[in-house]
């Protein structure tokens, strides 16, 4: 008996096909390929997400089909609840061989589910360019896409602000990475912060972390308060606290750790069944710890990404992400905001944070690494009062960090004895650190938080940011400890 192929998140699949076939927009079955089979009366607007995660994948008209498939089709349809119809292939590669059907689906390999996620940052999201056999893809600036005779765009593409090759490759290689099963990509983390908002409703409350990315909670009360959205700022290394902040109109918890500048930690499994038994979404804004966190494995329903971060991981170029777990009506109105508001990234700018995400998992090491040598270090300095960072065994969220971290990221804080004036100086007075906002760059930064933020601010006064960069730790332990000792 035919058995359907086991979609694994859209991931595992066998089909078989040949390129030469293609007729009134259906495929033979010949080929062993990695990609998914579906039918064109099954799985309608849903083959967009399939096709984003395949570099081949076919797509079959079961009428066309022998009746075998018609048994599996029917399967899938049972598995996936898919409803409507769109039909494309050009995608798909010439490949050789005869049909074959796999009768243990669960035998057959993850495309992506079983990598390791090295190779996954490597490899999701890349493909050979067909044309050119260019190893590296080729950035697409082309704002127009060519229509077919009949009208329709089999190809995929449209107008690069509903979509883009080099987009679409970005969103399909983080949301591998993340696990996620699908994402929408911003021209920056506050973009895409702010289409997360803006998918809800008026009279719709969010209920976020106290110590968020001050943007984010600035969003919300300058913006989206204003817009209808009620908001509330509770600490969620509190449990007890997200509980109580919970309302019945609550549709979304927003949460950060480790959070930003306190490096809080919140019990990420913990927040996430509490929101999720208030029937809201759970949110995680996993920029200051991609690869060492796995919110979706923890409970989070959306992940947010400052790609612009560690993603990009040079400094040099702008991002933001939403993954999401599942497809789900809150991300199917996320992606109209993002193609109908427009705030979409450049190629460009995609092709770049997909560069960075090739060797993230190992810089996120490297930085990981430093920094907890620096907090070590500043942890036994006399004129450092308070060092914040999850992988000191005295820092509060310790436990919990070990817990859901694989380490603990390349980010922490300090407090000067002093106050203002001394975190001030220390922060003139390094020559290897930057004194500069923003993080997760090969370089490292210093900043004093509370004066970048502004008025409004809850940063400690004496407090400074550092972003710990790839730099050997010993010449930054030598550089903040000269500037401390000045
Ligand atoms: N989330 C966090 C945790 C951040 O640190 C930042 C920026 O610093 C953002 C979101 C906003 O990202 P962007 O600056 O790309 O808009």
């Amino acid at each position: 008996m035919l058995n359907p192929v086991t979609l694994e998140r859209f991931r595992t699949a066998v089909v078989h096909m040949d390129w030469q076939s293609h007729r009134d927009r259906a495929f033979r079955i010949h080929q062993p390929v990695a990609v998914v089979l579906v039918d064109a009366e099954v799985i309608g607007n849903d083959l967009k997400l399939v096709a984003r995660h395949f570099e081949n994948f076919v797509v079959v008209n079961r009428h066309e089909a022998k009746a075998e498939f018609r048994t599996s089709a029917k399967k899938m349809q049972m598995l996936f609840a898919l409803k409507t119809r769109r039909v494309n292939s050009k995608a798909a590669r010439p490949v050789l061989g005869e049909v074959e059907w796999i009768d243990n689906p669960s035998g057959i390999r993850n495309v992506f589910g079983d990598m390791k996620i090295e190779t996954l940052a490597v490899h999701a999201g890349q493909r050979i360019d067909p044309g050119t056999g260019a190893v590296s893809p080729p950035i697409h600036l082309s704002t127009t896409f060519e229509r077919d005779a009949e009208g329709t765009y089999s190809r995929g593409f449209m107008y690069t602000r509903n979509n883009n090759p080099n987009r679409q490759a970005l969103e399909e290689g983080v949301s591998a990475v993340e696990g996620g099963a699908a994402a929408a990509a911003f021209g920056s983390g506050t973009g895409a912060t702010g289409a997360i908002f803006q998918a809800l409703a008026p009279g719709d409350h969010v209920l976020a972390h106290v110590d968020a990315y001050y943007g984010t909670s600035r969003l919300l009360r300058e913006i989206f308060v204003r817009w209808g959205l009620q908001a509330d700022f509770v600490d969620m290394s509190d449990l007890a606290a997200v509980k109580k902040g919970l309302r019945t109109n609550n549709k979304l918890a927003w949460m950060e750790t480790p959070s930003n500048p306190l490096l809080k930690i919140v019990d990420l499994a913990a927040a996430a069944k509490v929101v999720h038994d208030a029937g809201a979404f759970c949110v995680c804004d996993n920029t200051w710890a991609p690869v060492l966190q796995r919110p979706f494995d923890l409970g989070a329903d959306f992940i947010l990404h400052s790609t612009t971060k560690y993603f990009g991981g040079h400094c040099d170029v702008l991002g933001g992400i939403v993954i999401a777990k599942e497809e789900n009506d809150l991300f199917q109105r996320i992606r109209g905001i993002q193609y109908e508001g427009g705030a979409v990234p450049s190629p460009f700018d995609c092709w770049l944070i997909l560069r960075g995400m090739r060797t993230l998992p190992w810089r996120i090491r490297a930085h990981s690494e430093n920094a907890a040598k620096v907090a070590e270090f500043l942890s036994q300095h006399p004129k450092a009062e308070r060092v914040h960072y999850p992988g000191l065994a005295k820092h509060p969220g310790h436990e919990i960090a070990k817990k859901q971290m694989s380490m603990f990221g390349g980010m922490l804080s300090f407090e000067v004895k002093g106050g203002r004036d001394a975190a001030m100086k220390v922060s003139t007075s390094t020559k290897i650190f930057t004194r500069a906002t923003s993080l997760g760059g090969v370089e490292s930064l210093i900043e004093h938080r509370a004066s970048i933020e502004g008025s409004g601010t809850t940063s400690p006064e004496g407090l400074l940011r550092l972003s710990i960069g790839l730099e050997n730790a010993d010449d930054l332990i030598e550089d903040l400890d000269r500037a401390l000792s000045l």
